[in-house]
């Protein structure tokens, strides 16, 4: 199953962007898509010569990079800025913990304590 170029079209079933497209010895030529599976043959010289027409060869083949203006590219922003240090005699103490709240019985606890 020789590759011999790359169909111009994606795969219709999904979306791959540059469908095999093999031929073997003495048969005509196909798409096979590496990503799903599907495989579409030529059933005559008709459809064979107008699968070669949507066809680029191999060489160079590989599909190209998706431009950087594609608003469906979603870019890292730069990494964040360190956040100032402030000197220590503006750093704030952390606030107390907050006690605990009284219970409404403590006073008759302490009553019956003594
Ligand atoms: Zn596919």
């Amino acid at each position: 199953m020789p590759l011999i170029g790359r169909h111009k079209t994606p795969c219709i079933s999904c979306g791959f962007a540059a469908p095999h497209v093999k031929r073997n010895e003495g048969k005509l030529p196909y798409v096979h898509c590496p990503e799903c599976g599907l495989m579409c043959a030529a059933k005559n010289g008709t459809q064979a010569r107008g699968l070669m027409a949507n066809m680029r060869p191999e060489t160079g083949a590989i599909p190209e990079p998706p431009a950087t203006d594609n608003p469906i590219i979603v870019k890292a922003d730069p990494a964040p800025a360190a956040a100032p240090v402030k000197p220590a005699s503006q750093v704030t103490p952390p606030p107390p913990a907050p006690r605990p709240a009284a219970s409404p019985f403590a006073t008759l606890l302490d009553h019956l304590k003594k």
